[in-house]
């Protein structure tokens, strides 16, 4: 069988060679085609950089690998396999958004990642919006729309981190308003209730499993029954960075043994991405 992964970010300090043996590992388990989260544009500033990722991350977050996320493309075209499918990190981005996003399609992007966290998140230890850019959550809602506006017209699905038991009414107003865009609203929203009304209104709309597995741990009978009900718009997410291939294959092993049934199984690391990633692609070429 062939794997896809939704969700990794593009992190890595290594070298090229190194690189180049992470990608082998990821083709050898099985990957056919990655989606890598590339934050080509950010703040000069480290600490402005840190305020919008999660404290999780901060190890990966070092001058190296901002630096070589600016221009990921003569690196991924040295690989072939697995299929390297590039969304844009647009959390950074506040202004000339129409450029920048037709840009970004041009050089080769083919999704758009969001961080739509406009007030600070202490369970995940992002300080947001308000506090990285002195915006108000009025004006994180503008900017996320305008980006969205263009990303749905260069027929880019969109890959957005929210968490619905906040901001749920607004995404479900996005949501309505680019039907033809597909979305992936990861860790399943933050909360199984809220992702599903949106699942159930909206056939554009799809989650991801990104760092679900201890909670899907301590409370296995619900997650199942929601997988079981859902098995047709949830795909794979590892969350993993590009540079720990490792925890790709651990995230996979964990689903593989949760989800007993096959079918289901087949449908989350497989069919479901394509259906969910075909918009982009049918403009350019068939998916592996
Ligand atoms: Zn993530």
């Amino acid at each position: 069988m062939k794997y896809y992964d939704a969700h990794i970010h593009f992190f890595y300090q290594c070298s090229l060679n190194e690189l180049k043996g992470k990608f082998g590992f990821l083709e050898k388990i099985g990957f056919a085609s990655i989606n890598i989260l590339v934050i080509s544009e950010f703040p000069e500033e480290i600490n402005t950089y840190l305020k919008m990722i999660p404290g999780a991350y901060h190890p990966y977050v070092t001058r190296k690998a901002l630096e070589n996320q600016k221009d990921p493309f003569p690196v991924i075209q040295l690989f072939h396999q697995p299929e390297t499918i590039p969304f844009l990190d647009a959390r950074f981005i506040e202004n000339n958004i129409e450029e920048k996003i037709k840009m970004s399609r041009q050089k080769g992007y083919q999704g758009v990642k969001l961080l739509f966290v406009p007030e600070e998140d202490s369970t995940l230890r992002i300080d947001g919006m308000e506090k990285t850019f002195g915006r108000p959550c009025k004006q994180s809602e503008k900017i996320t729309s305008l980006i969205i506006e263009h990303a749905s017209t260069q027929d880019m699905p969109i890959l957005i981190h929210v968490d619905l038991r906040k901001y749920g009414d607004f995404v479900g107003e996005i949501l309505g308003s680019y039907p033809k865009t597909n979305f992936n609203i990861p860790h399943f929203g933050f909360s199984r209730k809220a992702i599903s009304s949106l699942l159930d209104r909206h056939s554009n709309c799809y989650t991801d499993t990104a760092s679900l597995e201890s909670f899907m741990e301590k409370d296995p009978v619900s997650y199942k029954s929601f997988i079981q009900q859902y098995q047709d718009r949830i795909l794979f997410g590892s969350d993993a960075v590009i540079g720990q291939p490792e925890r790709v294959q651990s995230t996979l092993d964990f689903i593989s043994r949760f989800i007993e049934n096959r079918e289901i199984f087949h449908k989350l690391v497989n069919k479901n991405y394509k259906n969910y990633i075909s918009k982009s692609f049918s403009k350019t070429s068939p998916l592996p």
